[in-house]
C-alpha cells in the first residue's frame, strides 16, 4: 500500500495540498488500494468491532422498531428497507429474524443495500443468501416508495474537513508533503469563506482551535430530508458522536483494534471521525424532515425492551450463551462503554407520531 502513499504524493505535487476529505476519500475508497475496496474490516480478525457484531439484540430491536414504524406508515404492502453500509450483514440477519414475528411486515420488505465495498457486498450476499436484494452505491439510486432506512457506524466513515482558527479568520488543515516527500498536515491560508463553514456558535475561538465539518453527512441529511417530505418513511442513525456541535479534532485511524497515525500507510487503516449530530439534524430539519433525538444508545435500547429480549433469549440459552448475551448487551448499554458515546437519531416524514425510544 506504500503505492497508494506514492500516488497521493504525486497528486499533491501536481495539484497542491489536499483537503482531509479528499485524502480520506482516496484512503478509504480508492478502487485498487482503498481501505474498504480491499479488505473486510470487521470482527476480531479485522480492525474494529461494532454493535451488531457484539450482540444479536441490537439488530433484533431495530427490526422491531422498524416493524412499529411500518404500522405508523399504514402497513404498506411493499416498503423499501435500506441499510447504509451493512458491514458483515449481521444487523440485517438479526433484523429479519425478529421481523418474522410479523409475517405481513416481513413479506412487505424490499431489501436495498447501500454499500461501497465489493468485498463487503460479497460477504452480505453470502450471509443473506436466499433473500432477494439489490445493491446500490448511493441513496439517490433507491426507487420511490415508502422507506425504512437504518445506518449503524456509517456516518463516522464519511470524509470530514478540519478547519483551524487563525489570527482573524479560519483556515483549512490540509494534507501536504514535507521536504522528504512524506505526508504531513499543514494549514492553508486564513480565509473569510472558510469562516463561513464553521457553525456560527463556534466561530469565536482561540487561535489553533479545530472544528470538523462533514459535507457528505450534511448532503445525505438534506437528500433524505427532501425524500421524507415527498414520500413517507423513517430513518435511524446510530453512531458515536456529539450533540451539540463542538470544537476539537476527532479524526482517527484504527488498525487491528489499536489507534494508528492518520497519515501512515493510507489504505491500511480505517479512518473515521465522531459525528456532529447537531449539524446532521440541522441539515435534515432544513430539508423538511422531522428530527427525533439524538438520545443515547443505552437509553434507546433500554426503552425498546432490551432487558426483556435478553430474558427471553436467556431462558432458551446454555450457561455459556447466557453469559455472552449478558456481557454483549452490557457493553452496548453501559454508559462507561458504548451506552453514552453512541447516540441514536431518527428522521421521519412530517405527520408521523414520535417513534419508539424518542418520547
Ligand atoms: N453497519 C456495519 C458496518 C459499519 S463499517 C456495522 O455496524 O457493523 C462502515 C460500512 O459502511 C461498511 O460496510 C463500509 O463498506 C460502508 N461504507 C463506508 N463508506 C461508504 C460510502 N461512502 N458509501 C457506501 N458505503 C460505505
Amino acid at each position: 500500500m506504500a503505492d497508494l502513499a506514492a500516488r497521493i504524493a504525486r497528486r499533491i505535487r501536481r495539484e497542491g495540498p489536499l483537503s482531509i476529505a479528499a485524502f480520506m476519500a482516496v484512503a478509504l475508497h480508492d478502487p485498487e488500494a482503498g481501505y474498504y475496496a480491499r479488505r473486510d474490516p470487521l470482527g476480531r480478525a479485522g480492525d474494529f468491532i461494532t454493535a451488531p457484531e457484539i450482540s444479536q439484540i441490537f439488530g433484533e430491536l431495530i427490526g422491531l422498531w422498524c416493524a412499529d414504524l411500518w404500522r405508523h406508515l399504514g402497513q404498506p404492502q411493499s416498503v423499501i428497507l435500506a441499510e447504509l453500509g451493512p458491514g458483515s450483514g449481521a444487523l440485517l440477519e438479526d433484523f429479519l429474524r425478529a421481523a418474522a414475528v410479523l409475517p405481513a411486515f416481513h413479506r412487505a420488505l424490499d431489501l436495498w443495500l447501500v454499500e461501497a465495498s465489493p468485498v463487503l457486498r460479497a460477504r452480505q450476499q453470502r450471509r443473506l443468501s436466499g433473500l432477494g436484494m439489490h445493491f446500490v452505491a448511493d441513496i439517490d439510486a433507491l426507487p420511490p416508495g415508502p422507506l425504512l432506512l437504518t445506518a449503524n457506524e456509517f456516518l463516522d466513515a464519511l470524509p470530514i474537513r478540519q478547519l483551524v482558527r487563525g489570527r482573524l479568520e479560519w483556515a483549512e488543515r490540509l494534507v501536504a508533503l514535507d521536504d522528504k516527500d512524506r505526508l504531513v498536515f499543514a494549514d492553508g491560508q486564513e480565509n473569510p469563506a472558510l469562516t463561513l463553514l464553521v457553525p456560527p456558535a463556534l466561530r469565536a475561538q482561540p487561535a489553533g482551535t479545530i472544528v470538523e465539518i462533514c459535507p457528505a453527512a450534511a448532503a445525505l441529511a438534506a437528500t433524505l430530508g427532501e425524500r421524507l417530505v415527498r414520500e413517507p418513511g423513517a430513518a435511524l442513525f446510530v453512531d458515536y458522536g456529539y450533540f451539540p456541535s463542538a470544537t476539537g479534532a476527532t479524526l482517527a485511524a484504527l488498525r487491528r483494534h489499536a489507534s494508528a497515525p492518520v497519515l501512515d500507510d493510507p489504505g491500511s487503516a480505517d479512518l473515521s471521525a465522531h459525528v456532529d449530530f447537531a449539524a446532521f439534524a440541522g441539515a435534515a430539519d432544513a430539508a423538511g424532515a422531522i428530527v427525533h433525538g439524538p438520545v443515547t444508545q443505552g437509553r434507546f435500547l433500554a426503552a425498546l425492551g432490551a432487558e426483556a429480549r435478553l430474558a427471553a433469549l436467556s431462558a432458551r440459552a446454555t450457561k455459556v450463551q447466557r453469559a455472552a448475551l449478558e456481557s454483549g448487551l452490557e457493553r452496548l448499554i453501559d454508559p462507561a462503554q458504548m451506552g453514552n458515546l453512541f447516540k441514536v437519531l431518527a428522521l421521519t416524514s412530517p405527520g408521523l407520531s414520535a417513534p419508539a425510544g424518542f418520547d
